[in-house]
């Protein structure tokens, strides 16, 4: 055999040995890790049970319904609309392994962009998996992309126009489900998923719903709850509650003219009280430096430290960075001062619901400590 024809043997193995590894990474991403349902939970279905178009696409995804034994008031909470926000993912999931309703009835969505959950956002560096320490062992989560995966919508506009307002973003956000609100039965898949929720919300007149968020620590609503007009009273409430707590927290009203987002959309098509959280994530910023797991569970970077000595951030930030727990803690304790409030302010959308993590006992346990062991 000529040397030529060896060398591109050895070329043509080589290839193949890529491609599979790569291949291999690819499809690994469509992985689901396990949720397990708790002793709460008292149904899971699908979300295309509100809009039959997502049914068997990569946009229908798990509600998992806690219903009290006494009628109340109902709460949603969307977990992943953004999965390279773990905390928010991770606070959705805690719900669904440890929450009790007696009175009323709670709906979480952990997955609510379940595409998402299948790729990375490119040339981020993002790591794929993170893993978090139960005492039943180890359990792993996805680390996903802020918008649905373009092998299940492309090509992006130029420019995209949100459809029930005109209204001009850059193209890649007609993949961003919080953009995409109200949504269409007939528009994009992403605006799909948005119908299918806002779908959902009219049917079993959902009366709260709260959009679970991070954000970059130079992003400058962070640490924050936004909220329509109709919810502000109870907003306002939770962010005094919070505060009295030593859980800073700000809040913002949403902006009438920013439009496709749940504060907004929700507010406005449904009769819900529609809100958002967010809180601070180093290993989604800009001005991050390496990128990897345990950035997204320590919130530990020093290029944001650096950043925060140079004033240039919009929370604290030091050698603890901001961990996941806390991360986590915040938004747990932001979701039942929001039932509590809803509870007093209107006697008929009162509901009942225990067992949800304290901040205290989240921030000093970890996250672990509330996960349970997977079948
Ligand atoms: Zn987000």
């Amino acid at each position: 055999m000529k040397r030529k024809h060896i060398s591109a043997i050895i070329i043509l193995i080589g290839a193949l040995i890529v491609t599979f590894y790569s291949g291999r990474m690819f499809l690994s991403m469509y992985q689901e890790e396990p949720i397990v349902t708790g002793p709460g939970v008292s149904s899971v279905v699908k979300l295309s049970t509100y809009f039959p178009g997502l049914e068997g696409s990569y946009g229908d995804t798990d509600v998992y319904i806690m219903k009290g034994r006494e009628p109340g008031g109902s709460t949603l909470v969307l977990g992943g609309t953004h999965p390279n926000e773990p905390a928010a993912y991770i606070a959705s999931v805690v719900l669904i392994e440890n929450v009790v309703v007696k009175k009323g009835t709670l709906y979480v969505i952990p997955r609510s962009n379940r595409s998402a959950f299948t790729h990375n956002d490119p040339q981020e560096g993002a790591p794929q998996r993170f893993y978090i320490e139960t005492p039943f062992g180890e359990r792993w989560f996805r680390f996903g992309s802020r918008a649905t995966n373009p092998v299940h919508q492309w090509p992006d506009p130029d420019v995209y126009i949100h459809a029930a307002s005109g209204q001009q973003l850059s193209g890649s956000e007609t993949r961003n489900l919080n953009r995409g609100y109200p949504g269409r039965a007939d528009g994009t898949f992403t605006e799909q998923v948005c119908y299918a929720i806002r779908n959902m919300i009219n049917t079993e007149g959902i009366d709260l719903s709260i959009d679970l968020h991070e954000a970059s620590p130079e992003y400058p609503v962070i640490n924050a709850i936004v909220a329509h007009e109709r919810a502000m009273p109870i907003a306002a409430d939770v962010a005094i509650t919070m505060q009295s707590n030593e859980v800073n927290i700000g809040l913002e009203p949403s902006p009438v003219n920013l439009r496709g987002l749940t504060h907004r959309e929700l507010g406005d098509s449904t009769e819900t009280f529609a809100v958002l959280m967010e809180s601070a994530n180093a290993s989604q910023g800009r001005l991050r430096g390496r990128t990897d797991e345990a950035l997204v569970l320590s919130g530990v970077d020093p290029m944001y430290e650096k950043a925060a000595d140079l004033g240039r951030l919009f929370v604290p930030y030091d050698e603890n960075g901001h961990p996941l727990e806390v991360r986590v803690a915040r938004h747990l304790f932001g979701i039942e001062s929001f039932i509590i409030s809803m509870s007093s302010y209107d006697g008929n959308k009162a509901m009942i619901v225990s067992e949800i993590p304290s901040y205290q006992n989240m921030v000093s346990r970890g996250v672990g400590a509330y996960l349970l062991p997977v079948e």
